[in-house]
């Protein structure tokens, strides 16, 4: 059978897609390009983009137009949450949740054998951990492995725990095949993900930090690099062994949400603005020239124009280098979407943007401050038409490099040279790793 797959949402759902993916392979099926003529259409989605089910019919409709015979099959975190609404959209066969996400190829003739549509939505506490990593792409450059799942906060915006169930992680010993299976198929770089990373419990017992040392202990090949990790979870542990170990790249993203300490509080955050700024301080003066990524939600309710102010004022007074603006938008079912206060549509788009361009300059000045200094590139994509490389360096500068489909996708000693837009020119220094 063709498959063609499509990931909406986060890097964690593309690490799921491609362990499906490579499930299907294992049965001998073929994976086709998402738009191209396939006897299946495998969507994994998301709840996150504001308006999920657009979103999703779009992509359905798209993909039956190439394939107009294809089944389709939809899964994820809005297959979860709205498993009647995706059923009522043309041509879908079938909705699975979370709990069985990760078994649909085991049970795909089951679920293509039905005249009606099947729904099979289970409580998400049912769900138990699934190994899943992914390549970029079907490069050899950067892998994902996913080493924890779900989440057990109830920050007061958020479907995620509704949606993939309570924090479960996988084993040490598992992690350390993972790792192994990573350098055997010779990845220069590996993310460790979760979604509530720094909230990693295995069952006996292990936390966050331990996955670092097994990691430092086991002489890998390649570079590490962490994933988004919440600040009440960067402990000075994980910082001692961040900073010892070499093979963790220094890059930090720590959501933030807000700058003002009430929103926070509404939010349930379990942090205020002086722990954040103890924390990114902590590792800021770990690693000065550290790339630091911050999430923040532009409007939330209650947001008052002091309350956007705080955040602008405290973004500036704490050191980062990009930002992700999330405009805040209402989800079924969670605390917040019930909260009188709104903050108007305009008014949450205006600070997004306001957001954005503090970013962009917050980024370019980064960039800048980089000039100069060598650093280790690992081209990721090639652009045909310009006849040149993207990817980042170990501190999350997003570099371009001159060369060709000939050039090989490993690490590059490199000189940062110039700023060209939202990029940094690189040239090699010529000492191969
Ligand atoms: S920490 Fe909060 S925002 Fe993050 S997944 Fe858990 S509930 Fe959602």
């Amino acid at each position: 059978m063709r498959v063609a797959f499509h990931t909406l949402g986060c890097k964690l759902n593309s690490t799921e897609t491609a362990a499906i993916q490579r499930q299907f392979i294992a049965k001998g099926h073929s994976v086709v390009e998402y738009g191209s003529e396939a006897d299946l259409l495998l969507i994994n989605t998301c709840t996150v983009t504001e308006q999920a089910d657009v979103e999703c019919r779009k992509v359905v409709r798209r993909g039956l137009r190439s394939a107009p015979e294809a089944s389709v099959i939809v899964t994820g975190c809005y297959a979860q949450l709205q498993p009647e609404e995706i059923a009522s959209i043309e041509g879908v066969t079938a909705v699975v949740g979370t709990a069985d996400k990760m078994s649909i190829a085991d049970c795909v003739d089951e679920y293509l054998s039905k005249d009606t549509v099947t729904i099979r939505v289970r409580d998400v506490h049912e769900a138990s951990f699934v190994t899943a990593r992914s390549g970029s792409g079907n490069s050899r450059t950067r892998a994902f492995l996913k080493v924890q799942d779900g989440c057990d906060y109830s920050c007061t915006f958020c479907t995620i725990p509704l949606a993939r169930g309570p924090a479960r992680a996988m084993s040490i010993a598992d992690i350390r095949i993972e790792l192994s299976a990573i350098a055997s198929e010779r990845y220069h770089e590996c993310v460790l993900t979760g979604i509530n990373l720094g909230e990693y419990r295995s069952a006996q017992g292990e936390r966050f930090v331990d996955i670092l040392k097994l990691a430092t202990s086991m002489d890998l090949p390649y570079r590490m690099r962490i994933g988004s990790i919440e600040p009440n979870t960067l402990t000075n542990e994980v910082l001692a062994v961040w900073k010892e170990s070499k093979l963790f790249v220094p890059h930090l993203h720590m959501p933030l949400q807000s700058g003002s300490d009430r929103i926070l509080r509404s939010m349930k955050r379990r942090y205020n603005t002086s722990m954040y700024t103890d924390r990114v301080q902590a590792f800021h003066s770990l690693f000065p020239d550290a790339g630091i990524g911050i999430d923040v939600i532009a409007g939330y309710p209650g947001e008052t124009q002091e309350c956007f102010e705080q955040t602008v004022e405290y973004l500036q007074s704490i050191p980062w280098t990009y930002l992700h603006v999330f405009t805040y938008s209402e989800r079924e079912n969670t605390p917040a979407a019930y909260v009188e206060s709104k903050v108007p549509m305009a008014v949450r788009r205006e600070r997004t943007n306001l957001l954005r361009v503090m970013s962009t300059e917050r980024t370019n000045a980064f960039h800048t401050s980089q000039l100069g200094s060598r650093k280790v590139f690992i081209p990721e994509a090639l652009d045909v038409d310009t006849e040149s490389w993207h990817g980042w360096t170990e501190n999350h500068v997003a570099v371009t490099m001159n060369g060709n489909f000939t050039m090989q996708k490993r690490p590059y000693h490199v000189m940062l040279h110039s700023v060209i837009g939202q990029k940094v020119l690189a040239f090699e220094c010529g000492d191969e790793l």
